[in-house]
């Protein structure tokens, strides 16, 4: 769960419970103007040629070591708020150039470069969060603008709800701002098939979400029931101390910073007073056209929703739903972007011969491609418009490559052999082994021959293949049959 209105310095992102570190409020009174007493670059620990970059870095260090927070150190609340301070001289080109001309005497203590400027910001104006809320001086509109701006933190929020928190006396109870909660986002995965990828689909996604509870719609209660004022905080939602001169609040660690909480007796059943119920949901997701393996598909409000009771006092959205896809593999068909690739098997003769074959593309159709004579291992064709949709479009797609993969002829029988050995003696294979000895070369013989065949061939090896084979198939037999 997220409470949006403010942001936490520690950039932590709670669970079901809260921030404490987002909550962080406080409360600042005016005092006579003095001006800082200290060297904002002393304070950081940086030269004076520091570079923003290094500036900012010590400035995070410092902040992570010297927050109230965290550093239980007597005088570190002090220390950080010097820091942070010093801080804002130094980032503001302006203000540390005014710095380094007259040295400490330009700043009021709270940063302000104009010590007359501002006095306080916006009291008086009767509805105005800021109303009564004086600073040193410059806050909002006054020369100088917003101190803390950038700081890594919302501060007109922190103001805001600084004033109201300070400002609601304890006989009014509760707090008179709304806050929001966020609820947590619900990540699923799905797988889906490859084809569903390329083309498109609606899947149900079934899972389980932190929802407001049915029987009491969320307030916790059982019917009829009230909240109660929190004991701790008085329903201020704040533990308040004084700190360095500085009312600092955090959150109430009883009810939490909502100011209320629900008596055992009163909490609803079902829910036990958390105002929430794990509920199983479903829901449609449209799957778009070319998605694909580990995209995220974001179905807004459909996460947890936020785990506080329902009152007036607050907002409650729930997080988002996230379907993370996962695509199930293809036996056939793979992606390479835009495109699709398909590896064609074909047989040594058809790629030596050429020829047609038929590919199946991922629509379902079958589609004929002629083989040129001659083509070789790990040759591309190329498909137009059967690929992948390029920007979910259906109408305009990459290619399906058809990636051929000659297949070696593997003899299986005493036929097959004697006809790959011709073939080996046909085309000059020096290399190939031969079975019959009457397969060796005999360049004697060959040498006798003086006269080639327009093929090339020289006819001692034609004749030497025809008796080979002749005697093979036994058709010199044969024919003695016949003769008989
Ligand atoms: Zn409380
Ligand atoms: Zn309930």
């Amino acid at each position: 769960m997220r409470i949006i209105t403010t942001t936490c310095l520690k950039k932590c992102i709670p669970k079901t419970q809260y921030c404490r570190y987002n909550l962080l409020r406080r409360n600042f009174h005016s005092s006579p103007i003095k001006f800082i007493n200290y060297d904002p670059y002393n304070t950081l620990g940086v030269d004076k040629s520091a570079d923003p970059k290094q500036i900012k870095k010590a400035y995070y260090d410092l902040v992570k070591k010297f927050h109230p927070d965290v550093n239980k150190e007597k005088d570190a609340e002090k220390k950080f708020h010097k820091i942070q301070q010093s801080y804002e001289i130094l980032k503001d080109k302006e203000k540390k150039a005014q710095f380094d001309q007259f040295g400490p005497n330009a700043f009021d203590e709270n940063g302000n470069p104009n010590p007359y400027a501002g006095g306080s910001a916006g009291a008086g104006g009767a509805g105005n969060p800021f109303a009564g809320f004086s600073s040193g001086a410059g806050f909002g509109g006054a020369a100088g603008g917003n101190p803390f701006s950038g700081m890594g933190f919302d501060f007109e929020d922190l103001f805001k709800e600084a004033f109201t928190g300070g400002g609601r006396s304890k006989s009014q109870g509760r707090a008179h701002f709304v806050t929001e909660y966020v609820g947590d986002n619900v990540e699923v995965l799905k797988k889906i098939p490859f084809k569903d990828s390329i083309f498109g689909s609606k899947i149900t996604i079934n899972y389980k979400v932190v929802d407001s509870c049915v029987t009491c719609k969320g307030s916790g209660l059982k019917s009829g029931a009230k909240k109660q004022t929190c004991p701790t905080c008085h329903g201020s939602g704040q533990a308040t101390h004084v700190m360095g001169g500085f009312h600092m609040s955090s959150t109430c660690p009883t009810c939490q910073g909502s100011g209320v909480t629900i008596s055992k007796s009163d909490e609803c059943n079902t829910c036990h007073g958390n105002g929430v119920q794990e509920i199983p949901k479903s829901t449609t997701v449209d799957i778009p056209p070319g998605i694909s393996d580990g995209s995220r598909i974001r179905i807004p409000g459909a996460g947890d929703a936020p785990f506080v009771t329902k009152d007036e006092y607050n907002q409650l959205r729930n997080g988002d739903l996230i379907v993370r896809i996962s695509v199930e593999k293809d036996p056939i068909f793979k992606r390479d972007k835009n495109d699709l690739v398909v590896t064609q098997d074909i047989l040594m003769t058809t790629a030596s011969l050429g020829g047609e074959i038929i590919v199946p593309t991922l629509d379902g159709q079958k589609i004929k491609l002629k083989i040129r004579p001659g083509v070789q291992n790990g040759r591309k064709l190329t498909i137009p418009e059967k690929g992948v949709p390029i920007n979910r479009n259906l109408n305009n797609r990459g290619n399906l490559d058809v990636i051929l993969n000659v297949k070696t002829l593997v003899a299986e029988t005493p036929t097959q052999t004697a006809l790959l050995e011709a073939l080996a003696d046909a085309f000059n294979d020096k290399n190939a082994k031969r079975n019959d000895s009457d397969w060796q070369l005999d360049v004697e013989d060959a040498l006798k021959y003086d006269e080639m065949d327009e093929k090339d061939l020289h006819p001692s090896k034609l004749a030497r293949i025809g008796k080979k084979l002749g005697k093979f198939f036994n058709l010199d037999n044969k024919k003695d049959e016949e003769n008989k």
